[in-house]
């Protein structure tokens, strides 16, 4: 079969009214580069290791884009979770239903592809192999999709036993959708207290959330008169969007520590050591920094041991160093020395899935960039939100452009479920 190649015209960001237009980076990526995917059977063997926004969106798309090809989806869960508007169903906001929750079985008998409920435990690349705790599962062209994994170890609790009370004591459940049920039974218990909320340090999934979420966790306190406060330590700067609800609205509730890390936590006293000080809690949602799973750096798949994320070309998302793997989502590492990485979210990593499909589906006449949406509330009680959206594109001289658009919604509330229709309806 011929050799297909992928084009490196860049996609213009699309023209719409802006409330807010910051351009913020420009940078030249040394590696930055046309994939081109290689000559492939018609019913070469794919497999996409983790079920979860990239992973799924791709197995659709590769079904549809090229039905002959054997797709095999790896995932350790029963069921796809989604995390998206989990904030407010955390703290039974405005009637919040349940995250989406799909059993893989039935997606798969479905969208046509085989489903493995396995661990992953590592690759051997040379000979084109996933090993889980199911077995041994072939590959030619591998696409990891398997989000993040939360470093722990970094705030004192490298111990496996520590480690998993951690995270039934004082997880903020950001490393996972398995996660929330357990941290919503905890605050259900909640009678009150000082309440942390810390965030990890960039880069860590979609950014807005966890001050979406400290809004959410304000109103509650307020609304079901529980004694304590919301202290939120942040080693990043705030938002632009929360300043007002953090100094103004909320301020009674919020005590807001901005460039604050943390060192420690003790889980028997329940206090956390910061660079300020040591902040004693009644709960706690905390989250460390994040990295791609470990089994990518064992897999020589980052760009160098100090790197915590996949090393893949912006554009064709192939691994640097293997051009049978490619890595999308969460786990995916820098595109551009001057603003990092691509957002983590749910909307770029089913935007890469699909990107990945197209490739080795090989259909890609013209490359397209990922985009991201993410919907967030940034006042409760009356409701206001806004859409944040992020495109890319090429420069002529070769700069990678990274553009951010903030719109306020007039029913933030019936957009995001709008978007997020839209987003399921093609890969569930
Ligand atoms: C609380 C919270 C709220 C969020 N809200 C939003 C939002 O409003 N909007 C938005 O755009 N994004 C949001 N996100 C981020 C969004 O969920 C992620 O960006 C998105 O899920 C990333 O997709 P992914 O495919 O890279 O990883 P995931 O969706 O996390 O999927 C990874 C999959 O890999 C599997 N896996 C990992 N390791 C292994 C292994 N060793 N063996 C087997 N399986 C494995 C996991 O079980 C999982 O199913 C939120 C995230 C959280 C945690």
């Amino acid at each position: 079969m011929p050799s297909r190649f992928i084009s490196s015209s860049a996609v213009s960001a699309p023209c719409m009214p802006l409330r807010r237009r910051v351009l913020l980076a420009a940078a030249l990526w040394p590696m930055l580069r046309v994939g081109q995917v290689q000559a492939q059977s018609k019913s070469a063997r794919v497999v996409i290791a983790g079920g979860g926004w990239g992973g799924l969106r791709s197995a659709a798309a590769l079904r549809q884009l090229a039905p002959g090809l054997r797709v095999t989806v790896v995932d350790r869960a029963r069921h796809f979770s989604s995390s998206i508007g989990s904030n407010r169903w955390l703290v039974d906001h405005a009637g919040a239903s349940a995250p989406v929750q799909h059993e893989y079985g039935a997606l798969a008998a479905a969208r046509g592809y085989r489903f493995v409920q396995a661990e992953i435990k590592g690759i051997e690349r040379a000979a084109r192999v996933v090993h889980t705790s199911a077995g041994e599962v072939h590959y030619d062209w591998l696409v990891l999709a398997p989000g993040v994994e939360e470093r722990w170890q970094d705030w004192g609790i490298s111990d496996p036993l520590q480690r998993a009370r951690a995270q039934a004591e004082v997880s903020g459940a950001l490393g996972g959708a398995a996660q929330l049920p357990a941290l919503r039974a905890r605050l259900q218990a909640f009678r009150g207290g000082d309440l942390v909320l810390a965030l990890p340090p960039a880069p860590y999934r979609c950014p807005p959330a966890p001050y979406e979420r400290a809004v959410l966790l304000a109103w509650w306190l307020k609304t079901q008169r529980l004694p304590g406060k919301l202290i939120v330590i942040d080693p990043n700067p705030l938002m632009p969007a929360y300043r007002r609800a953090f100094n103004d609205t909320w301020r009674e509730q919020i005590t807001y520590l901005d460039h604050a890390r943390v060192h420690q936590i003790d889980l028997d006293k329940r206090s956390i050591s910061t660079d300020m000080d040591d902040i004693p809690f009644a709960a706690a949602l905390v989250s460390p920094p994040q990295q791609a799973p470990a089994w990518l750096a064992e897999a020589g798949l980052l760009s160098s041991a100090s790197d915590l994320w996949g090393a893949q070309d912006p554009l064709s998302l192939r691994s640097l160093v293997d051009e049978h793997v490619f890595i999308i989502g969460d786990a995916a590492g820098r595109v551009s020395p001057q603003f990092g990485h691509y957002p983590k979210t749910a909307h770029v990593a089913a935007a890469m899935g699909e990107m990945v499909a197209a490739q080795i589906a090989g259909v890609v006449k013209q490359a397209s960039w990922p985009a991201s949406v993410c919907h967030v509330l940034t006042g409760v009680a009356p409701e206001s939100g806004i859409r944040l959206e992020i495109d890319y594109r090429r420069r002529g001289d070769g700069f990678l452009m990274q553009e951010i658009r903030q719109q306020q919604q007039a029913d933030p509330l019936a957009a995001a479920a709008a978007w997020a229709a839209a987003q399921y309806a093609n890969f569930l």
